[in-house]
């Protein structure tokens, strides 16, 4: 018998074990993993150097980075917020630093101080880790849960914890509970694009750029309500980068739907609408007339994919601006604003993926991170149909999760 079983040996589930044993060191707690080892995805988080946490300290703009669970995270955030989390992990003797985009990683710049820092804590207070413990039922009896591993092996438990991350079997489980779980679907994904403005530019990225989706060939408007803005990278296989990733997230659920055919519209200079590009250009030619187009990249433009579009638009490699009539104008700025593309298909993101969907937030209490259905039964973390957008944000949600319903397991 068990006071405390936690079942999922990754962020949220050690994050929550950990801060109810040092509330109390009397608890009998356990962390039941299916895998040899725990903390998987924390090792390979952040390409390896693991993206704690984001300098976001206000947790009204803290929310709007989560495209599912934004207003449910409001409060918790008020009561465990990335300043929190720094001074945790400070208070652990892990020194969290903040890169230019607001990222925070480790100052050792690897996830292993992470993971040395959360098995240190485990053992210092008695926290039992039980590896290759898959756990394939859970029942409810009278005042306590029985949780069967392996087919055979029962354990009991006062509270039970579920921190299983996204794994459908857990899901199945929690229906049996009769709680309600918003299907699963990926975020965080790159686009995959086969054309030729792009086929030899990867390795290019554009600082601020506009994406905006418009509706697959399917018909499915609610597409058109989703743009972002930020740097974009062409990749081999297609577009990525924040701007890209940031869309993947907030239409996740429509692009699932769509079948992942749909249209990326970029613009390439960011906030310069159609009407501005067109005016600089027009000055261009009354300006420089003599100055050969092709070589000369404006905007800032990266100069590969300057000469790509003004390819794209008829434009050639001598062409001089005065050369440069109305047709070749409208084109070229169509390519710098409106650059349409047309998405076949999703790759992974290496650095950071994640699953929308899971437990139906109005199941949840946020006070304590507990079922309304069944008040001893604690969940927190990607189990839940919450997740953010790339930068450290998930991981938040998984401390802030795992720290409240430490308060009250
Ligand atoms: C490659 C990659 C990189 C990432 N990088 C970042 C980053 O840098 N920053 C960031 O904020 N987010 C990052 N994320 C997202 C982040 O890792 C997750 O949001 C976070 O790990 C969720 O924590 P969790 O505890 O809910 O689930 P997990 O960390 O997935 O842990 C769940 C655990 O439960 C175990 N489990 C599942 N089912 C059972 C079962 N039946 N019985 C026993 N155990 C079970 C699993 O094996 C797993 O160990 C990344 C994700 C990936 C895939």
């Amino acid at each position: 018998m068990y006071d405390i079983i936690i079942i999922g040996g990754g962020a949220a589930g050690f994050f929550a074990a950990i801060n109810a044993a040092e509330k109390n060191k009397d608890l009998k707690i356990a962390i039941l993993e299916r895998g040899k080892d725990v903390l998987q995805k924390v090792r390979v988080s952040g390409g390896g150097r693991c993206n704690v946490t984001h300098a976001c300290f206000e947790p009204a703009t803290l929310i709007n980075y989560y495209p599912r669970g934004k207003e449910k995270l409001l409060e918790p955030f008020r009561k465990f917020q990335p300043t929190d989390t720094i001074e945790w992990f400070e208070n652990h003797g892990v020194k969290i630093k903040k890169e230019a985009d607001g990222r925070m990683f480790p100052v050792s710049n690897s996830s292993q101080s992470i993971i040395e820092c959360f098995l240190d804590a485990c053992s210092n207070n008695n926290i039992e880790i039980l590896t290759n413990a898959r756990v394939e039922s859970i029942e409810k009896q009278e005042e306590e849960w029985r949780v069967i591993i392996g087919g055979e092996r029962v354990l009991a438990t006062k509270k039970l914890m579920i921190a299983t991350g996204s794994d459908t079997a857990i899901w199945r489980l929690l229906e049996k509970l009769e709680l309600n779980i918003v299907p699963p679907v990926p975020s965080l994904f790159t686009f995959n694009i086969k054309d030729d403005r792009i086929k030899d530019l990867m390795g290019i990225s554009v600082e601020q750029a506009t994406c905006r989706i418009r509706h697959s060939k399917s018909g499915n408007k609610s597409l058109d309500n989703f743009s972002s803005n930020g740097a974009a990278l062409i990749t081999h296989w297609g577009l990525s980068g924040p701007a890209i990733l940031k869309l993947s997230a907030w239409a996740a659920r429509e692009l699932n739907e769509a079948n992942y055919q749909f249209e990326v519209i970029v613009n390439w200079l960011g906030n310069t609408d159609m009407e501005k590009a067109r005016q600089h250009l027009h000055q261009l030619i009354t300006l420089q007339p003599k100055k050969n187009v092709f070589a000369n990249t404006e905007f800032g433009l990266p100069i590969r994919l300057w000469k790509s579009l003004c390819t794209a638009s008829g434009i050639g490699e001598y062409q001089k601006w005065a050369e440069t009539g109305k047709k070749h104008l409208i084109k070229f700025t169509e390519q710098l604003t409106a650059c349409t593309f047309n998405v076949n298909g999703k790759s992974t993101f290496k650095e950071e993926f994640v699953t929308a969907g899971g437990v139906d937030l109005e199941e949840i209490d946020f006070e304590k991170f507990n079922s309304k259905k069944h008040p001893s039964l604690f969940m927190a973390g990607e189990v839940l149909n919450i997740d953010a957008i790339t930068g450290g944000f998930n991981f938040q949600a998984a401390w802030t999760g795992g720290w409240l319903a430490a308060q009250h397991l």
